[in-house]
């Protein structure tokens, strides 16, 4: 365990995630593009989020886009931000007033997205701000459970990404054969701190774990392999099934170039239904640009 005054330390050989770069972010950048100061290119609140998380009353949940990845996937919609690190660098205290104020419009959680890269800060953030609504950890899924370890107590909803099973794709996608064996221990780490899930009266989740998988084209092997897994392995948590593939003109990896057929969509789903997994399905017409959020440093201003 690190105590509060030992997490800046982090920062200064950085093992914090899978890539273990081991550089001194207090005057280099490592394969996640970021220094020691937190950089965020949105922090609003934010509607489109599955309904455990952003309720349906209209008062959403307080999103924070941090800039930087640690996986970078060759098909992220969000380049700008994931690779080119766009974004506006700002202190813990600001970021922690950041919180505050999401909190003070009625967010039902603050929704933290892609932040494994400056969890020092983070936690640091958090402690100044105490918020007393849930914290959601909002990741790619690619972390190591040790440094989740950090985050115990300070996040109650855990929403994590399980891209991939199979290594050949994960290193094509994303140079990470090991995605899956980090994001297996890490889906356990998660369950260890939340254990089982805790839905308040108003359907948030207010404790617990929700699972998201994007279906590739070409890929719903891969995608079953998934759900086979999550379904093995952690069979409560629900599950969010997500066909908003939207090819990018960035990408050069061959069968990305489309988005997901109708049968393909249908072959998952029938594989989840016969495996039982109960969840969210997203609907067709979200396979849109108008779903990414505008990366315009909303609410990151002071
Ligand atoms: S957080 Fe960034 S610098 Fe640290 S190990 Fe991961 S990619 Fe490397």
């Amino acid at each position: 365990m690190v105590d509060a005054g030992d997490r800046e330390g982090l920062y200064r050989a950085c093992r914090l995630c899978p890539r273990e770069c081991g550089v001194d972010r207090t005057k280099a950048k490592g394969f996640c593009g970021m220094g020691d100061t937190v950089v965020a290119a949105r922090a609003a609140k934010h509607f489109w989020e599955e309904p455990c998380i952003s309720g349906g009353d209209g008062r959403g949940t307080g999103a924070v886009f941090f800039s930087g990845c640690t996986l970078k996937c060759a098909f992220c919609q969000n380049m700008r931000i994931s690779r080119e690190g766009w974004g506006r660098e700002i202190s813990v205290r600001r970021l922690a007033d950041i919180f505050k104020s999401l909190e003070d419009e009625g967010a039902h959680s603050l929704d933290l997205v892609t932040g494994t890269q400056f969890i020092p800060s983070i936690l640091n953030a958090l402690d100044l701000a105490k918020p007393k609504i849930p914290v959601v950890w909002n990741s790619g899924g690619y972390e190591k459970a040790e440094t989740l370890r950090l985050l115990s107590g300070y996040v109650q909803v855990y929403l994590p990404d399980v891209k991939h099973v199979s290594a050949r794709l994960s290193g094509l996608c994303a140079g990470a054969e090991d995605y899956f064996r980090h994001a297996k221990e890490a889906l356990l780490e998660m369950r260890r701190q939340t254990g089982e899930n805790v839905v308040g009266e108003d359907g948030i989740l207010q404790r617990g774990m929700l699972v998201r998988h994007l279906i590739l084209p070409g890929c719903t092997t891969d995608s079953i392999a998934v759900l086979s897994f999550l379904h093995d392995t952690l069979p409560d948590v629900p599950v969010s099934i997500m066909r908003q593939y939207m090819p990018v003109p960035w990408c050069r990896i061959r069968g990305l170039d489309r988005k997901i057929t109708d049968r393909e969509y249908e072959r998952v789903l029938s594989a989840a239904h016969a495996l039982g997994i109960r969840g969210y399905m997203q609907e067709k017409e979200s396979a849109s640009e108008s779903f990414v959020p505008a990366f315009d440093g909303e609410g990151i201003d002071d």
